[in-house]
């Protein structure tokens, strides 16, 4: 039998007569746009996450791009983010004419450097590329904020990055899009930072049947313009326009199907951290494993090791049937779609030593001891 390297269907499984029947209600009362389920799940994520306000929208990256327009982010803005994530995070920034000003990783837990995250913003404010590594154009750039990645499920570290944002005047959108889950003392992803973007694309920790996202924030003037930007900058009226938007709202059969999932979460979550102990104490030694730093809680959305032999653990894991992916392969500021942002190789070690060298393990809370046990033999297999 062959290892998923997510299992949705276990979880269906379990949840199939709940989510059956909430989208047999939205059937029912036909409320397909903005369905009482909307309202619903916004207040559940909100008392999950710890913030004042949540919006659903259409996904994870339309979660990112809403709060960038909502401070007017445009050509001239320079957006710093992390070198190492999904292309959307910085895809965002570009599509709204801005300038994605790349940030290299801290090797150890692959997120936002808060040193080099300082360099960077004294280098773009001193037109100085000598301090940090900075894109073409960077003469005529301001700098308008910050995006941390929560990357694999671990929370970034807001305490050292809101100290420099804030010393800034930058504000913060936490990319939560794997990170849902996570918590750092206690505190969850979703509630740092001005605001935070999570998504629900069907692999993420928390996962609908299709597109969704959420945006997170205990800051009402923000809440309320990015109720309007959702819906075509809707005014007071349905049709009085007060703002160019978007349609991005959430199904209400998505949130039909996340509510009874979101019931579980947490106890997901905690499965999850069995699966990641499991694989640790098998793999420690064999592969560098991952370091969640003391107070830090991570969702796991993947369980990613690296060795300076990765291609032939990929190779002798997929003959025994166990399947691994690479997140990711090429770091952002060497994308092809950035090549006119001029940055080099060597710009960003740390991200271009993590593409080279990171793998993903099989992930999801129904891993078993047996699969663990299989995973961890294939492994000492290939490596030993
Ligand atoms: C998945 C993901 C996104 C985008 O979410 P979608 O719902 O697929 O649009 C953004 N950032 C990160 C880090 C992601 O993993």
């Amino acid at each position: 039998m062959s290892i998923p390297f997510i299992d949705l269907k276990s979880q269906f499984a379990r949840l199939e007569p709940e989510i059956r029947r909430r989208m047999d209600a939205v059937l029912a009362h036909g409320q397909y746009i903005m369905g009482p389920e909307i309202r619903e799940l916004e207040e559940k994520l909100a008392a999950f996450a710890g913030t004042r306000f949540c919006l659903s929208c259409s996904s994870g990256t339309d979660a990112l791009l809403l709060p960038l327009m909502a401070l007017g982010v445009g050509p001239g803005d320079a957006v710093l983010t992390s070198a190492y994530s999904f292309y959307a995070t910085a895809e965002v920034i570009a599509l709204l004419g801005a300038t994605p000003v790349f940030v290299d990783i801290d090797p150890a837990t692959y997120n936002m450097d808060p040193a080099a995250l300082e360099r960077a913003v004294h280098a773009l404010l001193q037109n100085d590329p000598a301090l940090h590594p900075l894109p073409k154009g960077y003469e005529s750039l301001t700098p308008r904020a910050v995006i941390p990645v929560d990357l694999f499920g671990l929370p970034a570290d807001y305490a050292a990055i809101e100290a420099v944002a804030s010393a800034h005047g930058l504000p913060i959108i936490e990319d939560a899009a794997q990170g849902f889950g996570g918590a750092v003392n206690g505190k969850r992803a979703g509630s740092f930072g001005l605001c935070a973007a999570t998504s629900f694309f069907p692999a993420k920790p928390l996962g609908c049947y299709g597109d969704g996202g959420a945006i997170f924030t205990d800051d009402e003037a923000l809440h309320e313009k990015l109720i309007s930007l959702r819906v075509h900058g809707q005014g007071s009226d349905k049709y009085e326009n007060v703002a160019v938007g978007l349609n991005a709202r959430l199904d209400t059969l998505q949130a039909a199907i996340l509510l009874p999932k979101l019931e579980i979460f947490p106890e997901e979550l905690e499965l999850r951290q069995v699966a990641a102990a499991r694989y640790t104490e098998r793999l420690s030694g064999l592969v560098e494993t991952p370091v969640i730093p003391d107070g830090y809680f991570s969702a796991y959305a993947q369980y990613t090791v690296r060795t300076d032999r990765r291609e032939q653990l990929m190779s002798g894991l997929s003959a025994s049937g166990v399947p691994t992916m690479v997140y990711y392969r090429i770091p952002l500021h060497q994308q092809p779609v950035f090549a006119h942002l001029g940055y080099r190789e060597g710009d960003m070690p740390h991200s271009e030593k993590a593409s080279r060298e990171v793998v993903s393990l099989p992930m999801h809370p129904w891993l078993t001891e047996a699969d663990a046990e299989t995973i961890g033999n294939a492994v000492r297999a290939v490596l030993w």
